[in-house]
């Protein structure tokens, strides 16, 4: 999993979703508002075309009719027209020598040479000239009977004066229209994929805690996402009946081979004793020692269950915690030196809790036998204690070789050993009763490793109605 929180930005499914809806709709509303710019700026374009085409065959059909007179008449007549007054008209000769020519007063400065270009072959023809940048002039030109050329010409500024406030606001529009795009695309995009996440972190869940009883929340609604959640949940009830099945099924050999065990057992030891030859008696013996051995998972397997299903029989006490640790401890003295590891112990003697004290002697002993069994020579344990908010706090940390991220959820299953401990004798049970006897005490058992610098095993048990 990606822990850069950008990464992990850029790989969520709803960023992706929201980004991409972004995108389509910033793309969408551009493609929208450009396609409305050309279309204004064409209509705007069309409409002053059509007004110097007008122009421009009524001053040709006045000099047709009229001659040079009749145009100049028409011209200056126009002149008090506030609309006509912006018409530039020039009339050349065949041999392109300037002949009439009136142009709007403001147009003192602009060079109309640029108009000469437009004095093509064609008897008509129009030509944009965005000569400098403060003027745009269109210009209409027409090949007249005698030969001469007639040009009406118009500047367009105040189509670009009513254009530039769109392309202005085009940033103003276009600003919210991202905005909301990208905030109203995120919202819905989470909404939607409410049940992906769901998914993932139930069985986020199930990995890391192990509880199988997590489910993914119901929702009435019935969009795909939901009936996939769905799905996912009715797999999910199908393994945990399957598991229980498991269980169960391993429960009741348990129980079953227990009675038949004991007995072989009881023959094998009266066996032993009975024999007088030296081989027979040894190979007796080793039955008598494996059977013990499937005897103790039997009965830690019979525990387990017990305990789970709030069957096992507490006989609480009020009990000093730190008593019962120094007993575990003085337990495990021997086994301690001889492997070279130190076991050191802090905690209060005054704390007490009501405990069922050979069960949490058994816990707790089974805890200091990994941590000690999982340490190398040289290394520590400690022991550590506390009370908070009603509650006995135990911590074992040892020093050892520490249990891999992915292998933590899993060590608290019955029968699991981990990779490494393999080495080591174990039946892999012992943390499954550890975690039994301290639920049925109503606490909780954590572990925190990190693999090659060790483990701190952190038991949490109420204290219970102490009596006085
Ligand atoms: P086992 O009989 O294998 O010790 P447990 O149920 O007691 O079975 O423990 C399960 C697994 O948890 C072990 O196989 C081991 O991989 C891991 N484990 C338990 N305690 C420790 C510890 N203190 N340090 C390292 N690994 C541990």
């Amino acid at each position: 999993m990606p822990s850069n929180p950008l990464d992990r930005l850029t790989r969520s499914f709803t960023f992706r979703l929201s980004a991409g809806y972004a995108a389509l709709f910033t793309f969408s509303a551009a493609i929208l508002v450009g396609l409305l710019y050309f279309l204004l700026a064409s209509a705007l374009q069309r409409k002053d075309r059509e007004i110097i085409e007008a122009r421009l065959t009524e001053c040709a059909a006045v000099y047709s009719s009229g001659g040079l007179g009749a145009l100049q008449y028409l011209v200056q007549r126009s002149r008090d027209s506030a609309k006509e007054k912006s018409f530039f008209v020039r009339l050349s000769n065949p041999l392109n020598s300037v002949i009439f020519v009136a142009a709007p007063d403001d147009w003192y400065q602009t060079d109309t040479s640029a108009l000469d270009q437009s004095v093509g072959q064609s008897r008509r023809e129009l030509l944009v000239i965005p000569k400098d940048e403060k003027r745009d002039i269109m210009v209409e030109s027409m090949r007249l009977g005698d030969g001469s050329v007639l040009q009406v010409a118009r500047s367009t500024d105040d189509r670009k004066a009513i254009l530039e406030p769109f392309r202005r606001s085009f940033l103003i529009v276009m600003t919210p229209t991202l905005l909301i795009g990208v905030l109203g695309g995120a919202f819905f995009a989470h909404r939607v994929t409410k049940p992906i996440r769901e998914v993932a972190a139930t069985a986020r869940a199930i990995l890391d805690t192990g509880n199988l009883s997590a489910r993914v929340p119901a929702s009435a609604r019935r969009t795909d996402l939901e009936d996939m959640a769905r799905q996912f949940n009715r797999v999910l009830d199908k393994n945990q009946a399957l598991i229980q099945g498991m269980r169960e099924a391993l429960d009741n050999v348990a129980h079953d081979l227990r009675t038949p065990l004991t007995r072989l057992r009881g023959t094998a030891e009266v066996a032993v004793q009975a024999t007088g030859d030296s081989a027979a008696r040894e190979a007796l013996a080793d039955c008598v020692e494996e059977t013990d051995r499937v005897l103790t998972m039997l009965t830690a397997l019979m525990d387990i269950t017990e305990a789970e299903v709030g069957m096992m029989k507490l006989n609480l006490e009020k009990t000093s915690v730190a008593e019962l640790l120094k007993s575990v401890v003085g337990l495990y003295e021997f086994v301690a030196e001889e492997k070279k590891v130190n076991v050191t112990m802090d905690f209060p003697v005054w704390c007490e809790a009501m405990l069922d004290a050979t069960r949490m002697r058994q816990a707790f002993a089974n805890l200091l036998d990994n941590a000690i069994k999982y340490t190398p020579e040289g290394g520590k344990v400690e022991i550590s204690g506390s009370v908070d908010l009603g509650e006995v706090i135990v911590k074992i940390h040892d020093t050892g070789m520490g249990i891999p991220p992915d292998e933590q959820p899993r060590i608290w299953e019955r029968l699991y050993r981990g990779d490494k401990s393999r080495s080591q004798r174990g039946l892999g049970l012992g943390l499954s009763l550890v975690k039994a006897i301290i639920e049925a005490h109503h606490g909780t058992v954590s572990v925190q490793s990190q693999p090659a610098k060790g483990a701190e095993f952190t038991v949490k048990i109420p204290q219970g109605q102490l009596p006085r």
